[in-house]
């Protein structure tokens, strides 16, 4: 099983962190030993800086290479929210530096993972809505409708390099709002108006 995330999907998150809008996806991995799943999230020793990233995620359903768009919404079988957790100190040493991202993304329970629901269960899946509140507020709310590569063009992108398999997941990138988590922070992400997740930070 795969992991894949988007980096940098939605034009005002790229913007609240001065980033370029890329002229194709910009995709990093994590390892599945990244999930965190129904389980609280413990602050790790090398960061001062974690960041929560609120992302609708999607699940594979079956193999594929050179996946057109036109077949892509075929490989997807189930839609939830989760968090791509970014140590953003680090993320910003390595990008300085012009070094991987993986130490600052793809560490142990960094990808914190919904209730998945099944595709054909919702209504409206080129404009799906989904938020996060911490603490109880809104900090996050997006659109997939806002995405600048939609899923079909992700995975379009993606099968042109990876043989994409059954049970893969795909984290879509994160809108405007990410903001660091402190202990004792209780994290909740929302699909339309249903509760996918809920993690407390220690
Ligand atoms: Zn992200």
């Amino acid at each position: 099983m795969k992991i894949f995330c988007v980096g940098r999907n939605y034009v005002d998150h790229a913007k609240e962190l001065n980033n370029p809008i890329p002229d194709a996806p910009v995709i990093f991995m994590k390892p599945t030993t990244a999930i965190l799943k129904g389980k609280d999230f413990y602050l790790p020793d090398f960061s001062k800086d974690m960041h929560y990233e609120c992302e609708l995620v999607y699940r594979i359903c079956k193999n594929g290479k050179y996946i057109d768009e036109q077949f892509a919404s075929k490989y997807v079988d189930a839609v939830t929210v989760g968090i791509d957790f970014t140590a953003r100190d680090v993320q910003q040493n390595q990008k300085t530096k012009g070094l991987p991202w993986e130490i600052a993304k793809a560490f142990d329970n960094s990808a914190v993972l919904g209730k998945w629901v099944d595709i054909s269960n919702v209504s409206h899946k080129s404009s799906i809505k989904f938020m996060m509140q911490k603490n109880g507020e809104t900090v996050q709310q997006g659109d997939s409708s806002l995405m600048i590569y939609s899923i079909k063009k992700i995975i379009n992108y993606l099968s042109q390099f990876f043989t994409l398999q059954q049970g893969d997941l795909i984290y879509t990138g994160t809108p405007a709002g990410v903001s660091a988590v402190k202990i004792g922070d209780k994290l909740e992400g929302y699909l339309e108006s249903e509760k996918m997740f809920e993690v407390e930070v220690k």
